[in-house]
């Protein structure tokens, strides 16, 4: 799937778990704390493709996450997808083929989802606020690259970069400090399993099984058969997936938050009578 897709795919999941786990565990979260797990899980959703250095030089295919902070996030983009060409050499069997790009290889494994989200989990617990900070401002790039992307387009990373760095200041005025931060692990590693799960349904599929070897293969990419995948920018990813996502999204929303509203408009009536 292209950065959107996947974007809106790691809000909608956001919203969707924000609202079950109100409505089933009676987890509370205020409207800011749902909103920066949202901005973040979108953003986790494309940091797996942070391993497409390659294509981002000759400016194709869904390069949307190595461009959000110019130059610098293609660097990172480019060690990323050296690194994991280098976990796929080190570790492939006699039946994994040979490679020379990293795409699609260590940032697309369950392992990576773990350890980024334990990543988060630990900066947080170690820095507290200010990683917060720092975390929100990266993934909130991320996420506004990813979900409006004809508008970063053509603003431009600078005009993204101003614009994370607002919503990082926003946050950091407004977020408790008094109280760890628990859900942003959770919400990066979540963002990456749905990204995950996105391209399984894409041509070519992911090695979501690795390390498992089977079949002196390591690197087995799993997804759904190629006839039956989703054409990657197609109508069926554009026009359905995205509506599904976009009205999970919207009754997640409404069912997190409208009956707040409600409950507290039936009090003002009930205090005026
Ligand atoms: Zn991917």
């Amino acid at each position: 799937m292209m950065g959107p897709s996947h974007a809106l795919s790691g809000a909608a999941a956001w919203l969707a778990g924000s609202w079950a786990l109100h409505q089933f565990a009676n987890v509370a979260q205020s409207p800011l704390e749902v909103a920066v797990g949202t901005a973040i899980c979108a953003g986790g959703a494309l940091l797996p493709d942070l391993d497409m250095s390659g294509k981002v030089t000759r400016n194709q295919g869904g390069a949307t996450v190595a461009r959000t902070f110019g130059v610098a996030s293609l660097f990172v983009a480019e060690v990323v997808e050296k690194f994991s060409l280098g976990v796929y050499t080190a570790t492939k069997l006699s039946r994994d083929p040979r490679r020379d790009n990293g795409h699609r290889t260590f940032t697309h494994t369950l392992p990576f989802c773990g350890l980024i989200g334990w990543g988060t989990t630990a900066l947080c617990a170690g820095y507290g606020y200010w990683a917060v900070i720092g975390i929100v401002f990266f993934m909130s790039g991320l996420a506004l690259r990813g979900l409006f992307d004809k508008w970063a387009e053509r603003a431009g990373w600078v005009i993204v970069t101003l614009a994370s760095a607002v919503i990082a200041w926003f946050t950091a005025a407004n977020l408790p400090t008094d109280r760890g931060y628990p859900l942003l692990g959770v919400a990066v590693g979540v963002g990456c399993f749905v990204h995950i799960l996105g391209d399984m349904i894409t041509k070519n599929g992911v090695p979501i099984l690795w390390p498992i070897p089977l079949n002196r293969r390591m690197w087995r990419m799993v997804g759904i058969p190629n006839s039956m995948a989703v054409k990657v920018g197609g109508k069926v990813e554009v026009v359905v997936l995205r509506t599904a996502f976009t009205v999970i999204s919207l009754l997640s929303i409404a069912g997190l938050f409208v009956p707040g509203v409600l409950e507290r408009f039936n009090l003002d009536v009930w205090a005026s009578k």
